[in-house]
């Protein structure tokens, strides 16, 4: 790597700080900054996950996410031992509700041998009712590797890092045009202009458009979907330990609703599905029209809908519908009961879809003169970050 002086990082979400820490640590004598457009770090998807550390379980053998989530999650965990972040190697069952999910609880267990992971177990029912004994279902698939974590607190000791070695962190600073220079870029912001002989982009949820205002075509964009959770009422958090989530339905890169142990105490239930009005809309009602517009004038998402009308439909209702959502839930849980669920928060997952109507399964960076965009960093982002953050590092090696 050659003396390049000056780095810019937009977005300070896990990835954008990670990247900065990884940066600050591979080039000491560069200035590294992170602009991010918020009074605050990681107020966005790094701050509203579902705080789960994945291992790479359900990602296909050989992919960014399979290599980043097996690595970044023993890095991850490194990371919160040596810097006292609250964290817990739990471990998570995966339940087969019938019969008809047992091939592809079959199919998990293999993709996750394939994966690396140590301590795959395939159990029957007593088995699997003996680490979660309230649990429904046929089989379960238990993967001892997963945990819970404090992604906020993680974003913070980044945070902190990054200015330990002179590093900055300039808040209230949204990213609004980007010049091309002959050495680099002018990056115009809220906070003032900006410098800098290298730009990563890590901008979630306005990547997309982060990328254009760097001259890049938007042909994948990113879609809203926002992830609701209920939480479990105080004296029915017994029904659950640790980590229960459903197969995923492999169309899908989401999960499925699941719950949640929570490393400062509580239970959640979450995240669904559902489209957006607004890229940070977070409640049902929010909306924003630049972004409905520009949801409405991508083909990609007629495409995606017409294809998944029905999908798209039940995860509608299902957030309308408190009996919809624990009816979902009592399949892995039977004793639930709706009065046990108490509204809680939400995330908005940053989603990159094709102009096909395919949603982009994989993690996706490009690179560009002098820039680097991150144009897909759903989940296990977090658990990832930091092995996202070196991934950065080599790839941009070469301009650096
Ligand atoms: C509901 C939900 C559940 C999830 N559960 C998990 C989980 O359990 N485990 C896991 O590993 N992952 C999970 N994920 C995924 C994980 O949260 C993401 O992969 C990760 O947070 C992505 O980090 P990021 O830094 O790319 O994005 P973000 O955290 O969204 O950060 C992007 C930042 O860019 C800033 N920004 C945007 N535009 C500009 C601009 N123009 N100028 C300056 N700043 C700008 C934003 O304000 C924001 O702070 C989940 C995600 C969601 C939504």
């Amino acid at each position: 790597m050659s003396a390049t002086r000056r780095i810019i990082i937009i977005g300070g979400g896990i990835v954008g700080l990670a990247t900065a820490f990884k940066l600050g640590r591979r080039l000491p004598s560069a200035q590294i900054t992170v602009l991010e457009k918020e009074t605050e770090v990681c107020r966005h998807q790094s701050g509203n996950n579902s705080g789960v550390l994945h291992a790479g379980l359900y990602y296909k053998p050989g992919s960014a996410k399979a290599r980043l989530a097996v690595g970044g999650i023993q890095e991850m965990i490194a990371f919160c031992r040596e810097h006292g972040v609250p964290h817990e190697v739990c471990g998570k069952l995966v339940v087969a509700v019938d019969e008809t999910e047992l091939g592809r609880l079959n199919a998990l267990h293999e993709r996750g041998q394939q994966n690396g992971l140590q301590g795959l177990r395939l159990l029957n029912r007593e088995q699997m009712r003996e680490i979660e004994p309230h649990v429904g279902g046929v089989a379960a698939l238990h993967v001892p590797q997963e945990g819970i974590v404090d992604y906020p607190k993680v974003c913070g000791i980044l945070q902190q890092k990054i200015s330990e070695r002179g590093g900055r962190v300039v808040t209230g600073a949204k990213v609004i045009r980007l010049q091309p220079q002959s050495n680099g870029w002018l990056a115009q912001s809220k906070a003032g202009d900006f410098e800098t002989d290298f730009l990563v982009n890590c901008d979630g949820l306005h990547c997309d458009r982060v990328g254009e205002l760097a001259g890049e075509k938007r042909e994948v964009r990113i879609v809203p979907f926002r992830g609701e959770y209920y939480k479990i009422k105080r004296e029915r958090q017994h029904l659950v330990r640790n980590l229960i989530y459903p197969v995923p339905d492999p169309q899908f890169p989401f999960l499925g609703a699941h719950f949640t142990r929570l490393i400062h105490g509580g239970i959640e239930a979450g995240p669904n599905a559902v489209l957006a009005f607004a890229r940070e809309g977070y409640r049902k009602t929010d909306f924003n029209a630049a972004d409905f517009f520009d949801a409405l004038t991508f083909s990609g998402l007629w495409r995606f809908l017409a294809r998944h009308k029905r999908m798209s439909w039940e995860e509608l209702k299902r957030s309308f519908s408190r009996r919809l959502f624990c009816e979902s839930l009592q399949r892995l849980v039977p004793e639930i009961r709706q009065e046990d669920l108490e509204t809680g928060g939400a995330g908005v997952r940053a989603q990159a879809m094709s102009p096909d109507g395919t949603l982009v399964q994989d993690f996706c960076f490009q690179q560009s003169r002098r820039v680097l965009h991150v144009l897909n960093a759903p989940s296990p982002g977090a658990t990832a970050s930091l092995a996202i953050g070196e991934e950065i590092v080599c790839m941009a090696a070469g301009q650096l």
